[in-house]
């Protein structure tokens, strides 16, 4: 099984996987908790392409070629492996985060970087989603109370920017209604944390 974690900056993401897998691991599960790009020599490589801050001329579409290229090499050689021996694989972004962010805010089209990922990820399609659903100035609000640096780089682009990652989730979640399942991430962690167990219960009934 492969569940995947998404949502906008400052959703929760890595906090309630976290949480997560500490979970399953009690109930005695085998777990692997990963992330784009998972810590892959040849994934990070192509991330750090991506997030040179010199490449200001970085076209969409080599952008979304690249997520996808990393995307595929971390699944490859983490996911699919950890898969093989039977764990359950919790992934903090994956696809939906490419047709969010290149797909919908950058402008390619949802539908073509769905068509690069296909390429890229075969028959690889999570087996359930959590979307952590939070408003862009809620979760920016959250950053910039713990992350100076991480704030500048966020704030690079414009509040649009932010506001077309939400909508394209929305439109993802009426695309995928069986797959992702919505939580409100404006709730406290605690109430957060037991809806997601309860959805990933489900997923792993599938
Ligand atoms: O929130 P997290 O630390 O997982 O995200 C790292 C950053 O990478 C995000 O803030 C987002 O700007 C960027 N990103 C992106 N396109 C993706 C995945 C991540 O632009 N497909
Ligand atoms: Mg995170």
């Amino acid at each position: 099984k492969l569940i995947t974690f998404e949502g906008c900056e400052g959703a929760g993401k890595t906090t309630v996987i976290e949480r997560v897998f500490e979970w399953l691991v009690s109930k005695g599960y085998k777990v692997m908790k990963t992330r784009e790009p998972g810590g892959i020599e040849i994934a990070e490589q192509i991330r750090s392409v991506i997030l040179d801050p010199g490449h200001v001329n970085m076209d969409s579409r080599t952008e979304a070629l690249l997520y996808a290229a990393a995307r595929r090499q971390h699944l490859i050689e983490k996911i699919m492996p950890a898969l093989e021996e039977g764990h359950i694989v919790l992934c903090d972004r994956f696809i939906d985060s490419s047709l969010a962010y290149q797909g919908a805010a950058r402008g390619i089209g949802m539908d073509q970087v769905l068509e690069i990922n296909k390429f890229a990820i075969g028959p690889y399609m999570p087996t359930g989603t959590i979307y952590l659903d939070i408003k862009p100035e809620i979760g920016l609000q959250r950053i910039r109370q713990n992350d100076n640096r991480e704030i500048n780089r966020l704030d690079q682009e414009k509040m649009e920017f932010h506001e077309k990652v939400y909508n394209a989730y929305h439109e993802l979640l009426e695309q995928y209604p069986e797959r992702i399942h919505k939580i409100n991430a404006e709730n406290t962690l605690e109430q957060v944390i037991e809806e997601t167990k309860q959805h990933v219960s489900n997923i792993l009934l599938k």
